[in-house]
């Protein structure tokens, strides 16, 4: 392994499937290579696992259904706060594994782990309260009736997730999964195992039933939509792009099977003539360059009222030179590379898109000779609206910047879009604030704020971007069935 910290270098990376309590090899044994995309070099070879070795994770999530469905509240969350713990105490290993494998800088990763953390001690809380809540009686207009309504875990969950969160999109299914007493088939993506096997020996460590989570490396084609048939997944929750997320969903309905969809986003930070512009253009860099810009919830267009366009078009472009781009381990590094080289052509691809169309470079920041996935920060204004690099998801550091002189003409163009994931908004004036949010299509709307996402409230978006929320106890409830019992009380 080619890295110079510490915590990555005292310990090898896992690499096996975990199935029924187990580490094991898949049934083909053959192997995936993980790249660190800072070097291009390969870290690892994880396990490629194979349709039969979903097959086998089922099985012994079926097995392990009955006890773990039949367990307290309380005890669950006994579990769950132990994983935030091993969480907790890992805490600088995971974080390294999560430079070296996904490319964020390591003051990002630390901000990843804390969220898993958070997730899991959430999540402990709603499944202590499920022992009072899980039953409720409803007041019938008859006497000779008594109706309960009871929540029951969904059964044998899938959960298939991406590579720009790694740890974090997995938490917020496994731990209210796990919390409303699902067991779980989790696969995560062949781009970024390293720090999901790690999470699961923490999982591991907490002592949970056999069965209760089974881990599955592997490729989507295979391993992914092996989940998505099989018969005996009651429920699949995904995180992905837009264009898988259709397949899983398709590929769900032969079985009928639930399915919660978080998927992409093209989303806008609207930025009033009467806001603060060195907030302006902290929100505007935030939303665009955290995580390189790979996030579902990247505002990658900024939506300028025209007085103010020229000068906050400056002030970016001041800031984007100034943003240091390298080793995610490096202390003075503000964005590392881009995850993977598919996702580094992509981008590459859409920039010199976006020039073809007419978009006029505003800025491009430096980026370090020699390998690495690295794309500089990069500000584009005057996009045409036909551009790819307008309609489009990028997945990568790219803001489009358009003047508008209304608020109409603002809250259109934000939600001209088949996404609905996000929305941000800058004013000095909390009523348009206000008025803004109410009429932007979106299922989260930040005010003069970051993008902070707590694990109390939801997530979630409109039209394409989702189907279902997740956090807060929506996240709980998409693990959940509903029955009622209905008893005549003058024959029982
Ligand atoms: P992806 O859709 O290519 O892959 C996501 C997961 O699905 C991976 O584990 C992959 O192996 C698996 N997969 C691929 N083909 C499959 C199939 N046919 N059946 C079942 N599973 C299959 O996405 P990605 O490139 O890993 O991630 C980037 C995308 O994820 C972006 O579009 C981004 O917007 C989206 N995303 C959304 C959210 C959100 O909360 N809305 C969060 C993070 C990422």
């Amino acid at each position: 392994m080619n890295t110079r910290d510490p915590h990555v270098l005292a310990l090898p990376p896992r690499t096996q499937l975990y199935i029924d309590g187990f580490w094991c090899s898949g049934e083909r044994g053959d192997r995936l290579s993980v790249v660190n995309p800072s070097t291009e070099e390969t870290i690892a070879d994880v396990q490629a696992g194979s349709a039969a070795d979903v097959d086998c994770a089922v099985q012994a999530a079926t097995r392990a259904f009955e006890g773990w469905r039949h367990t307290s509240g309380a005890e669950r969350a006994a579990y769950l706060r132990a994983i935030a713990r091993g969480v907790q105490a890992r805490r600088d290993h995971l974080a390294a594994l999560q430079s070296l494998n996904n490319g964020k800088p390591l003051a990002e990763a630390q901000v990843d782990i804390a969220d898993v953390a958070a997730t899991f001690e959430y999540y402990a809380g709603l499944a202590e309260q499920l022992d009072d809540t899980g039953e409720v009686e409803v007041a019938l207009p008859s006497a000779d009736h008594r109706a309960v309504i009871r929540r029951e875990p969904a059964g044998v969950v899938a959960l298939i997730v991406p590579w720009n969160f790694p740890m974090v999109t997995t938490a917020w299914k496994l731990a209210p999964a796990l919390a409303a007493g699902c067991t779980v088939v989790l696969k995560p993506s062949e781009v970024t195992p390293l720090p999901e096997l790690e999470l699961t020996a923490i999982v591991a460590e907490s002592g949970l039933p056999r069965g209760v989570l089974n881990v599955v490396t592997g490729t989507g084609a295979e391993v992914g939509s092996a989940l998505a048939e099989h018969p005996r997944v009651a429920k699949v929750s995904f995180t992905g792009s837009t264009a898988v997320g259709k397949q899983v969903m398709k590929t769900a309905a032969d079985s009928v099977k639930g399915v919660s969809l978080e998927l992409g986003g093209k989303s806008s930070i609207v930025v009033f003539a009467d806001a603060d512009l060195d907030l302006a253009v902290d929100l505007v860099t935030g939303g665009g360059f955290f995580n390189a810009g790979q996030m579902c919830s990247a505002t990658s267009r900024v939506l300028v009222e025209r007085p103010i366009a020229k000068a906050l078009t400056e002030r970016l472009a001041e800031r984007v030179t100034r943003i240091v781009v390298g080793d995610p381990f490096a202390p003075d590094v503000q964005m590392g590379p881009l995850t993977n080289r598919a996702q580094h052509e992509r981008v590459r691809r859409f920039i010199e898109r976006g020039k073809a169309d007419g978009a006029r470079l505003v800025a491009s920041g430096d980026v370090p000779e020699g390998p690495g996935y690295f794309v500089g920060p990069t500000v584009f204004a005057d996009t045409p609206i036909t551009s790819a690099l307008w309609q489009e998801e990028i997945f990568g550091p790219v803001l489009c910047v358009r003047g508008f002189d209304t608020e109409e003409e603002a809250i259109d163009m934000a939600n001209d879009t088949d996404y609905g994931l996000v929305g941000s908004i800058v004013t000095g004036d909390a009523k348009r604030g206000k008025r803004v949010a109410d009429r932007l299509a979106a299922g989260v709307v930040w005010i003069n704020a970051p993008q902070l996402i707590f694990p109390q409230t939801s997530w979630g978006g409109f039209k394409q971007s989702s189907v279902g929320r997740e956090l807060g106890p929506f996240g709980l409830a998409a693990f959940q069935e509903i029955k009622q019992v209905l008893t005549t009380i003058s024959r029982a």
